[in-house]
């Protein structure tokens, strides 16, 4: 997480993180105005002091935005921030006359690999196939598919991996604690550059770590670190965007409006996780699929469970999920190639669906003690410890999302399509494969190399 104090939002409702004590608004005319609504709202209105209500010290970046402090970060716990909401609630009768949003909470954008506790990965024998197994199609530099994949970095040992043989970019900066263990989200991105090659192997996969290792970034940095990473090699033919955030709010995510932007006029596709909180509150950015504007610039994708027929437990779901694939217990690249790296769970199973789903979902199975669930109790109970060595069982929309990415890009490479947002308009008229999530049936993108397994009921 940010080196920042944080809080949760809507209401303790914990859909999603914030920075305590600022706000966002765009530079110029429009942060000053919100500085001076701040002010006289709350002197006149609320009786909070005003006296550290100011922009930061004017910055160039290039998504405009500027951060004003609104209160005293240190005020308060983690259960919310009373200036922030004042804020908002300050704002809220200007925008709705002028009609569009002048201020945000500062999001914390992460993984989507689950929402309270993150699912964790389990390890899989190297002599294992991955699940999607990698495709039998030749890898030609001259007609492969640039996919960028925006998330936290690769394991050192991935080139001992011989599927990633076409996947290069930054390393984690710091994989394991003092005690060797591997930290958590270390390899989600190794995950990811995995499921892509063996779904498209005509591909030249670059991993970029503009998520940090914990795989989270505030959203008043994400702008920009976005344009860094895209401009870097150029712009690619798709870009990987496994992470998000809720809002609470169906207007976007205002930290990265100037990068949709730009996205927009270029030719390039976002492929972006649904997000694993069970719920059809919208997730962003996937949800730009659906705002007027961006129908061809954003996939949004949803996670099949295991037996690919229905939703897994965790994922979101709503009109603005384009589709749904593969996103339970993957089989792909993580570390431990040649030397098996240890790993402490960070979170228990639970003893049922924390969602309510009654099959033997990742709730639940496998079984595993983790540090973070038993920490300050009684419980004498040591964590589980496993080792890495090589592939592992991953799930979330994380996973879901290079699953339809690949298909995408080696629907390209099969057809020498050049353009990757009408390959994604052709793939959604023409596919004719469906599942049902929550009662509803929508279009479900299976590779095929992947293999089902049937789910089971909880006995
Ligand atoms: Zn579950």
């Amino acid at each position: 997480m940010p080196d920042v104090p944080l809080a949760m939002g809507p209401d303790d409702a914990a859909e999603f993180f914030y920075e305590k004590g600022v706000v966002l608004a765009r530079d110029g005319e429009e942060a000053r105005l919100v500085e001076d609504a701040v002010r006289g709202y709350f002197t006149q209105a609320v009786g909070l002091t005003a006296d550290h209500v100011r922009r930061d010290s004017p910055e160039i970046n290039r998504s405009g935005i500027t951060r004003i402090r609104v209160g005293d970060p240190g005020h308060g716990d983690h259960r919310g921030d009373r200036a922030v909401t004042h804020t908002l609630r300050a704002l809220r009768e200007y925008e709705g006359r002028v009609g569009r949003r002048l201020v945000s909470r500062n999001h914390v954008v992460s993984l989507a690999v689950g929402s309270r506790s993150g699912d964790e990965p389990v390890p899989v024998p190297l002599a294992s196939d991955t699940n999607p197994a990698p495709t039998e199609a030749g890898y030609d530099p001259d007609t492969a598919v640039n996919v960028l994949v925006v998330d936290n970095g690769l394991t050192y040992d991935y080139p001992l991996a011989p599927l990633l043989d076409h996947v290069q970019g930054d390393l984690h900066l710091t994989e394991t604690d003092s005690r060797g263990n591997l930290l958590q989200y270390v390899g989600h991105g190794t995950f990811i550059a995995g499921i892509l090659a063996a779904v498209a192997p005509n591909t030249n996969i670059t991993v970029r770590n503009t998520l940090n290792d914990a795989g989270a970034i505030l959203e008043s940095d994400f702008g920009d670190s976005l344009f860094e990473a895209v401009e870097r090699d150029g712009w690619p033919d798709i870009i990987n965007l496994s992470a998000g955030t809720v809002t609470g709010r169906t207007d976007g995510l205002l930290g990265i409006g100037a990068f949709m932007e730009v996205l927009r006029a270029q030719n390039t596709l976002l492929i972006a996780a649904a997000g694993d909180h069970a719920s059809a509150t919208p997730f962003w950015p996937a949800a730009y699929a659906s705002m007027p504007g961006y129908e061809d610039v954003v996939l949004s994708v949803g996670a099949l469970r295991a037996d690919g027929e229905y939703g897994a437990c965790f994922t979101n779901h709503g009109d603005w999920v384009n589709a749904y694939a593969p996103g339970e217990r993957l089989t792909s690249t993580l570390i431990g190639f040649a030397t098996p790296v240890p790993y402490l769970y960070q979170h228990s199973s639970y003893e049922a669906c924390r969602f309510g789903f009654r099959y033997a979902c990742t709730c639940q199975s496998p079984r595993r003690t983790g540090v973070l669930s038993t920490a300050g109790t009684s419980t004498a109970e040591k964590a589980t410890q496993v080792l890495f060595n090589g592939y592992a069982h991953w799930s979330g929309t994380s996973f879901a999302t290079p699953v339809a990415a690949g298909l995408v890009a080696a629907y390209m490479a099969a057809t020498k399509e050049g353009d990757p947002r009408a390959t994604r308009r052709s793939i959604l008229a023409a596919h004719t494969a469906f599942a049902e999530v929550r009662g509803a049936h929508v279009p479900a993108l299976r590779p095929p190399t992947w293999r089902p397994t049937p789910a089971t009921a909880v006995t």
